[in-house]
């Protein structure tokens, strides 16, 4: 059986496509012509890349904000459900996903069988989210994918005062007025948005193993600092990004059957 999971998350899409356990694809790209040109792209990338197209897939199971706009989609599911699916698959001890996106962070508690205990959702303030790491970004004239080298090479932790990211950006122009590294700029910025996500996770209460998800859990430098505020090692796979839509996948290879 051939199942795919569409994820049409804020900033990026993600597809995963199984046949029973074998991973035949993953696509990532960002969103850049809206969520429904997103979700054709998806499936005219996923034929190019397997020969596969849409009619001869079985299930296709949808996710993220943009969940509504994916052709084929016959069932749709909660990107907390997705993510927990997907970490659980790959890892059965997991109990507590963090998930960290371009516009959200989400925190949760599941038990063996990957039933949600208790969750709690951020979309409101960007500070606790990948928006805030990219505002920063942008006033360093750094990529985002930079930011992890500039804390590896910090000496120092700079602690920055301002919560929101109206102000935090002149926040870091005046910093860098005052003669401050970019480094340890950046390595105060990862310990911030750690100890914002960490105070979610906090308070639905932290159980073993746990799982960082979402594109964000791609920066060393977040994993580290979510790591020091949490006082334990996380579990961090290299899909991160596409755990949702890999949970999708496994979600519509249950209801297929
Ligand atoms: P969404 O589903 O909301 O689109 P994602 O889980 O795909 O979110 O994550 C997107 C976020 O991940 C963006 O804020 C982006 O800046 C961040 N991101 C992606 N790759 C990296 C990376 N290599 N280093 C740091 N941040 C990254």
């Amino acid at each position: 059986m051939i199942v795919a999971g569409c994820d049409i998350g804020s900033t990026t899409a993600k597809a995963v496509l199984m046949e029973d356990n074998n991973i035949l694809a993953k696509i990532l790209f960002p969103i850049e012509n809206g969520p429904r040109e997103s979700a054709i792209l998806l499936f005219e990338k996923i034929k190019e890349q397997t020969g596969i197209p849409p009619e001869k897939i079985d299930m296709v199971c949808g996710t993220g904000y943009g969940d509504k706009n994916i052709p084929y989609a016959k069932i749709m599911e909660s990107e907390i459900v997705c993510h927990a699916k997907g970490a659980l698959y790959l890892n059965s001890n997991i109990r507590t996903i963090i998930d960290i996106g371009g516009q959200d962070a989400k925190v949760s508690r599941i038990d063996e069988y990957g039933n949600i205990e208790r969750y709690l959702y951020n979309d409101k303030c960007a500070s606790g989210t990948g928006r805030f790491l990219e505002i920063v970004a942008d006033v360093l004239d750094v990529s985002i994918t930079e930011l992890e080298k500039l804390h590896k090479n910090a000496t120092k932790e700079i602690k920055l005062s301002n919560q929101c990211v109206v102000f935090v950006e002149s926040e870091v122009i005046s910093l860098l007025n005052n003669g401050e590294e970019a480094e340890n700029i950046v390595k105060g910025m990862h310990m911030a948005l750690a100890s914002r996500v960490a105070s979610m996770a906090f308070s639905i209460g932290v159980v073993s193993e746990i799982a960082f998800t979402g594109g964000v859990a791609q920066n060393k430098g977040m994993v580290y600092s979510l790591e020091k505020v949490l006082k334990t090692k996380l579990f961090v796979h290299e899909d991160c990004q596409v755990m949702g839509a890999l949970g999708a996948a496994i979600i519509a290879k249950e209801r297929a059957l």
